[in-house]
């Protein structure tokens, strides 16, 4: 196993990860910015090392001060957790060359995945079903382009290869605006990503968002671990997700986790991921890979029993997949709601000092959260606080064990969203199940 694992993260992902590496006897060093001196990881850390400014560029993306701690601590791996570096290709190079264990895929797999035209072409060449669209990267010949958004049919969305948070998309219904949409979204994508290629999609109307987790060994090995349903998101951000994804049949399960196990052992992809997919009408369409742990996961290991943060460490110490496809059996159902420092009705950020606290308990609740009483909320980050999540026998009982929750759940002193999970707990479309993305959006009266 790993001697001792750096945390180059903070909040409740980096508690996630130390609470781990505990369990399996590995050494913890928290790396923490000026404004994160009191996180509770950092209390719990065996070591912990200032790493610079509150702002996230002087700290947490601030790479020769994240290698230099690891030297300094003689550290054996990196976890990047999810969000800032994770994804960054030439992060996770650094940390090879300097000698560390980067706890994730190869820099070549960050890179082809982050690029959406060869993802895309990567999963289609490994038989994963995708949104019709363009072959690759748009051209600048406007008649081949209008030929193609015909055959495809409108309307269409011309998307950015550097994409990514969702920004650098444009939806377009008629041929009149086609040239100029293209026109907009490369200078744009030029401009914010360094990347001027863009590629077209079909655009699906009325998808859900529905995920495969995936873990892999880089050596041959791989196995699924079901679905997630993430459609209900405000402005592309997810709010809450549940796994298994409602109507979703064993069968369909079993098939496109099997085409994201074969799209694995094909790239020889090293670590936990994600498929992402659009679902409509029955189909799965890929829109993109997350070569990383997501927030999300802690509803998949409900319903498996299986820890991904302990398999994405056995899986950095070289140790080969334990598990088989056969040993994952799924058992009720998970629902995570996403607790955020914000006004429910504005979504304004909120920070400050937690006055009083109440964590909500019980069997088959979870709270994942670094928060305590007296915890101050800076007003430098991310505005998620935690994460509560809810198991029980079947879908409506993890609802209702969920809804009981946020009524237990006290939290002063800031305002939250809970107001906003307690209300949709008692929704009656949500209640039904299958939601659309743009769901939350309509019930929130949002119309952009
Ligand atoms: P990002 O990396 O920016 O999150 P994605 O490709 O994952 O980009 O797309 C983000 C969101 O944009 C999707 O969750 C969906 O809401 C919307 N979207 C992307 N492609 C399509 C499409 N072809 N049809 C409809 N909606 C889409």
């Amino acid at each position: 196993m790993l001697n001792k694992v750096l945390i180059a993260n903070r909040g409740e992902i980096a508690l996630r990860i130390l609470r781990a590496c505990r369990e399996l006897d590995i050494g913890t060093v928290a790396v923490h910015s000026t404004a994160d001196r009191d996180l509770k990881h950092v209390r719990l850390a065996d070591e912990s090392v200032c790493i610079g400014g509150a702002r996230s560029n002087e700290s947490y993306l601030n790479v020769p001060a994240l290698i230099a701690a690891a030297e300094l601590t003689d550290s054996s791996a990196i976890h990047p957790g999810y969000g800032f570096l994770s994804e960054n290709a030439d992060f996770a190079e650094r940390v090879e060359e300097s000698g560390f264990i980067f706890i994730g895929p190869t820099a070549e797999s960050i890179r082809m995945m982050g690029d959406k035209v060869t993802a895309k072409e990567t999963m289609r060449a490994a038989g994963v079903p995708c949104v019709p669209g363009s072959e690759g990267a748009l051209t600048d010949d406007p008649d081949e382009n209008h030929r193609l958004a015909r055959e495809i049919g409108y309307p269409v969305i011309i998307k950015a290869a550097g994409g990514g948070g969702g920004r650098g998309m444009r939806v377009v219904h008629t041929e009149a605006h086609l040239h100029h949409a293209i026109e907009m979204t490369k200078s744009e994508a030029g401009a914010a990503f360094g990347n001027p290629e863009v590629y077209m999609e079909k655009f699906l109307e009325h998808p859900r968002h529905i995920e495969v987790q995936m873990l892999s060994d880089g050596q041959g090995n791989a196995i699924h671990l079901g679905e997630r349903d993430c459609s209900m998101q405000r402005r592309h951000q997810k709010v809450i997700e549940e796994a298994p994804a409602p109507g979703i049949t064993a069968e369909q399960r079993a098939q496109i986790g099997a085409v994201c196990v074969e799209a694995c052992k094909r790239m020889n992809y090293r670590g936990a991921g994600t498929f992402e997919f659009l679902y409509e009408d029955g189909e799965f369409y890929f829109i993109e890979m997350n070569t990383r742990l997501q927030v999300e996961h802690p509803v998949t290991e409900m319903i498996t029993g299986i820890d991904l943060v302990k398999e994405q460490l056995a899986i950095a110490a070289g140790i080969p997949l334990q598990l088989t496809q056969d040993d994952v059996e799924f058992r009720g159902h998970a629902v995570e709601c996403r607790i955020n420092a914000e006004d429910p009705a504005t979504f304004a950020p909120s920070p400050g000092k937690i006055s009083n606290l109440h964590f909500p308990g019980g069997l088959g609740v979870r709270v994942d959260s670094h928060i305590y009483n007296g915890y101050s909320v800076p007003p430098f980050y991310d505005s998620m606080i935690g994460k509560l999540i809810t198991h029980a026998g079947d879908r409506e009982a993890a609802i209702r064990r969920m809804h009981g929750a946020l009524e237990e759940m006290l939290v002063d002193g800031i305002k939250t969203n809970i107001p906003l999970h307690r209300e949709l707990m008692l929704d009656a479309n949500f209640i039904a199940g299958g939601m659309d993305i743009h769901f939350l959006h309509k019930r929130l009266g949002i119309t952009s």
